[in-house]
């Protein structure tokens, strides 16, 4: 299959534009002009099931939703889009949306690695003994776009790229052997399997020249997205013999595949893809957010988890979605979250109990919704930092939240672990 990619623009002049109930062209024409939108061949034509859209779970996936906006602002951009304005008209008040819709990303002080005293660009150092490297090319696009991703701010916008980025391959370099403690190394974006294998090994190479590197992680929803990617793309086998490469120098290599849906596992080019990747020696370790709408029942986790195992993959993480837009139209109640995952292992192969959920994807703790106790009669949930930055107190520390059945929020997970935070006890 040839790869096309769609914009919002070119998207319009597809027959699959026309499939869309008018209702919902509206809303595409709208939103997809604040938000990103990106949508190629595989995905139109094997994912999507267009009968049943607009509820279909991979629609619902791409498209943007009305409910990503507030209100206000849908409404008047509705209201000028029905003046007949042109559009270039209309882009002041469309970047003015845009700015109200920026993610607040945190970082901790010390996760921004420094030399010298001196920031290394596009190096982030989340947890102790890992970093995440954000090299140009790869932060710059995916083969298809989510709707939830909260890096949506990074697609076409030059200067967030470069101040999270790094061009000269060697910059992380000097950085990690001044740190033999940091023993993985995660390649991220964007997705780094957008890249010809050429251009990813002149970043990989450096790396793999550090003795106290151990384990190269690659981030990636191209086997979901784009499976051609390992297959019959004109460098698959250029890309797979790279993989080989990288375990020859000593590492462990785990591609972190990003899925949300069963049925992204379904298709025979997914799973000839899977096989060719596996028949490297590569580990592939699987994670994907819980999403309203998309994925929100344990029928949809055990069915995930279960294809999972056996097409020969590691369930990893259930995360819950970061909190992006003031709406958080993609969060579900933290309660009912932790219902369908404890729910969906029930159903599952206890090989499938290597995965971890759900988890918070979007603050300086990972943090683990453990579970729910009842003391002196009052509900809390058990949250569990798994991981914290260098340096920061809380790693491994347990602490509770009141319950509720609606919530979809658990507050400020930085202040909630950090030393001056009530005990366990005291919140008790
Ligand atoms: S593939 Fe990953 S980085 Fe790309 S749009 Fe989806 S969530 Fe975002």
């Amino acid at each position: 299959m040839k790869f096309i990619s769609y914009n919002n623009t070119s998207f319009k002049k597809t027959k699959y534009y026309q499939k869309l109930p008018s209702a919902e062209r509206q809303v595409f024409d709208i939103l997809s002009s604040v938000f990103h939108f990106k949508v190629n061949t595989y995905v139109l034509e094997h994912l999507i099931d267009w009968d049943a859209v607009p509820n279909d779970p991979i629609y619902k996936l791409i498209f943007p939703r009305k409910e990503m906006l507030q209100s206000v602002d849908f409404n008047s951009l509705l209201l000028l889009y029905q003046s007949g304005l042109d559009e270039k008209t209309l882009i002041p008040f469309v970047q003015k949306v845009k700015r109200k819709m920026y993610p607040e990303v945190k970082h901790a002080e010390t996760s921004l690695p420094k030399v010298n005293g001196e920031r290394v660009r596009g190096m982030y150092s989340n947890f102790e003994t890992i970093v995440s490297l954000f090299p140009d090319p790869m932060a710059k696009t995916c083969h298809s776009y989510c709707s939830y991703c909260f890096r949506w701010i990074m697609f076409n916008n030059k200067e967030a790229q470069q101040n999270s980025s790094y061009s000269d391959p060697n910059e992380p370099v000097a950085f990690l052997k001044e740190h033999p403690e940091i023993t993985d190394v995660l390649f991220t974006g964007a997705d780094p399997l957008v890249l010809k294998a050429k251009t990813l090994q002149k970043y990989i190479d450096p790396i793999l020249e550090i003795d106290s590197v151990k384990v190269i992680r690659i981030s990636s929803k191209s086997l979901a997205w784009w499976p051609y990617r390992f297959t019959t793309d004109k460098d698959a086998d250029e890309l797979l013999a790279l993989f080989r490469y990288i375990q020859s120098k000593g590492k462990h290599l785990n591609l972190c595949a990003h899925f949300t849906h069963p049925r992204e596992l379904e298709n025979d080019v997914v799973k000839e893809a899977i096989q060719r990747i596996r028949d490297t020696g590569t580990v592939i370790r699987c994670q994907g957010p819980i999403v309203e709408g998309i994925n929100d029942t344990p029928e949809d986790w055990s069915s995930l988890w279960n294809a999972q195992i056996a097409l020969g993959m590691i369930p990893y993480y259930m995360f819950i979605e970061a909190d992006h837009n003031s709406e958080s139209c993609f969060r579900i109640p933290l309660a009912k979250a932790l219902q369908v995952f404890q729910t969906a292992q029930k159903q599952t192969t206890g090989l499938a109990r290597t995965v971890r959920g759900p988890v918070f994807m979007n603050d300086l703790h990972r943090t683990l919704l453990d579970g729910v106790v009842t003391i002196n009669d009052q509900k809390y949930f058990v949250l569990k930092s798994l991981q914290a930055p260098p340096n920061m107190e809380g790693e491994g520390t347990i602490k509770l939240i009141p319950y509720s059945e609606t919530t979809k929020n658990a507050g400020d997970l930085i202040a909630l672990f950090s030393k001056e935070s009530k005990t366990t006890e005291q919140v008790v």
